[in-house]
């Protein structure tokens, strides 16, 4: 497997596993494990909830489910945790024990290698969970239904999952500089028609920095998952949507999926499903994925419309759009996600779907 580093593509993997964030083959980590450290976004957001709630961590049992470097875990521990529990099933585990016998976590700090459904944990029940499990499009990978899994087996009735709730968001796109750059370009290559280069691009979900200046329509909040309650069945699901037009546009490329992620400090909070991160400052630690916030290595899922059949149509500021937004996980590989998008632009005469897949 080949992987292209950029500023602007953090990953792109040649060959199968093009989004795969969570479970890379070993040469990989030090890569992966790098982008999701340097991502300060991510990372501060799970630093300041701990560092800003020590009275929440000091003398905790704390499972973290996936530690990768150790970086969570040692966050809970110099807040204060009396026992921390780190769980990972690849070879960075190797490293993490190292980073923390390094910085004097050893005594805390216990390290587990395995799935955390398989390892046998030292104690009945923790605290409070800590995990950093979202994947592309939130939901890619499937990770949360292992800590899901460890919730319903580990955490104390009155535990805490740390971070606490996910609102996830659609909008519509219109972009057509990436268009021209991406798609029409291959209709004409030095004057040849390679049309077959643009294979793909429409059947799978695209992970891009869309700008903001691309979302040309008013963003819907289509689910919560609050985590101390979401099952895995939660997280295959079919949810209406509608967005305004906010400008006039050439042609609808596409739908941008984007999620914001809270830390409440007590498992009573709750958060109303259209808070953005971008305005919860005030009330608590929160971060967004979206493209009003600083780049993430998530960036957004980008779903592109094809319209290589069909030609774009020209849409007006105010006009509606509504539909249907489903995501189902394939009966043969539980790994990965099909998107499915139906919507209606007011005025216009036919229903439109289009199916994605991240795989
Ligand atoms: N907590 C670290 C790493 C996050 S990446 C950080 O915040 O930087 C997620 C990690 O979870 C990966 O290292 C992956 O190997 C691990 N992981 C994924 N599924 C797991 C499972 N079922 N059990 C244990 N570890 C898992």
């Amino acid at each position: 497997m080949t992987i292209l580093i950029t500023s602007h593509h953090i990953l792109t993997m040649v060959q199968s596993n093009a989004y795969d964030r969570k479970n890379m083959v070993a040469n990989c980590f030090q890569d992966i494990h790098e982008t999701m450290l340097k991502d300060t976004v991510r990372t501060d957001a799970y630093r300041d909830f701990i560092y800003n709630n020590k009275s929440i961590f000091a003398g905790k049992t704390v499972l973290d489910v996936g530690c990768g470097t150790g970086i969570l875990s040692m966050f809970c521990a110099k807040a204060g945790a009396a026992r921390v529990i780190a769980v990972d099933n690849s070879a960075i585990i190797d490293k993490a024990r190292e980073n923390i016998f390094t910085n004097g976590f050893a005594d805390k700090i216990t390290l587990l290698r395995g799935k955390v459904e398989e390892v046998v944990l030292p104690v009945d029940k923790v605290d409070i969970i800590v995990s950093e499990w979202m994947g592309y499009c939130l939901l890619y990978e499937a990770m949360l239904d292992s800590v899901i899994w460890a919730r319903d087996k580990y955490l104390r009735d009155d535990g805490l999952m740390v971070p606490s709730h996910m609102n996830m968001w659609i909008g519509p796109v219109a972009d057509p500089d990436y268009v021209a750059d991406h798609i029409a370009f291959w209709r004409d290559v030095y004057g040849f028609d390679m049309k077959a280069m643009q294979a793909g691009i429409h059947e799978d979900a695209q992970v891009l920095n869309m700008p903001s200046s691309t979302v040309c329509g008013t963003a819907h909040p289509f689910l919560q998952l609050s985590l101390h309650t979401t099952t895995v069945k939660d997280l295959s699901f079919t949810r209406s949507f509608h967005t305004s037009l906010t400008k006039d546009i050439d042609a609808l490329d596409g739908f941008i999926i984007w999620f914001d992620t809270f830390f409440m400090p007590s498992r009573e909070d709750t958060v109303p499903e259209d808070a953005k991160a971008e305005e919860w400052a005030k009330k608590g630690n929160a971060f967004t994925t979206g493209p009003g916030g600083k780049v993430t290595h998530w960036k957004q899922g980008v779903l592109l419309i094809d319209q290589t059949k069909q030609q774009g149509v020209a849409r007006r500021n105010g006009q509606k759009i509504e539909g249907t937004l489903e995501y189902a996980v394939p009966e043969d590989n539980s790994r990965a996600l099909n998107v499915t998008v139906k919507w209606k632009v007011e005025g216009a005469e036919q229903d439109e779907k289009q199916l994605w897949k991240m795989r």
